[in-house]
C-alpha cells in the first residue's frame, strides 16, 4: 500500500494548513520558522516578515510577546520569546496582528500605513483611502 500516491499524501497532510489563506495571493507573508532552544523559542525569519509587512518590528514584536504572555527581544533578525512555543501558534498570533494592523477593514488590501493624531491611531489605506480607528499595540 505504500505506493507513491500514499507517500504524496503523508507527506501533504503533514503540512500545517496555510495561514494566510484569507489574505490571498496579494500579500504573501511567509510561515514563521520557529526552532526551539531550551526554554526559548526563536523566530528565525522575523525580520524577513517584518519586511513584508512592512511595520517597526518592536511594535510586532510587542503585540506577539504580549499574546503569547512571555517576553521577547530581537537578536539580529530573530525574535526570540522566552518559553516553549511552536511555529502554528505564532503564525496564529502573526495573523491576528496582521488583521488588525495591516490589512485594510473597508477593501482587505494590505497598503496601509499606521499614523497617530492627537493621541489616536488611525489606520490608513493607500488603495481605497479608508480612515479606520485601531488601538495602539
Ligand atoms: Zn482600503
Amino acid at each position: 500500500m505504500d505506493d507513491y500516491d500514499n507517500l504524496l499524501e503523508r507527506a501533504r497532510a503533514q503540512v500545517p494548513e496555510d495561514a494566510f489563506k484569507r489574505s490571498g495571493e496579494r500579500f504573501k507573508v511567509p510561515e514563521v520558522q520557529l526552532m526551539v532552544q531550551g526554554n526559548r523559542s526563536m523566530w528565525q525569519n522575523f525580520q524577513d516578515i517584518i519586511n513584508v509587512l512592512n511595520r517597526p518590528g518592536r511594535e510586532v514584536l510587542k503585540f506577539v510577546s504580549g499574546q503569547l504572555g512571555t517576553a521577547g527581544n530581537v537578536e539580529g533578525g530573530n525574535a526570540i520569546f522566552n518559553g516553549k512555543f511552536t511555529a502554528e501558534l505564532v503564525n496564529e498570533v502573526l495573523l491576528r496582528y496582521i488583521d488588525s494592523y495591516v490589512i485594510c477593514p473597508v477593501c482587505t488590501r494590505p497598503d496601509t500605513e499606521i499614523t497617530k493624531e492627537r493621541g489616536a491611531y488611525y489606520l490608513i489605506c493607500s488603495a481605497c483611502g479608508a480612515r479606520t480607528a485601531i488601538r495602539p499595540v
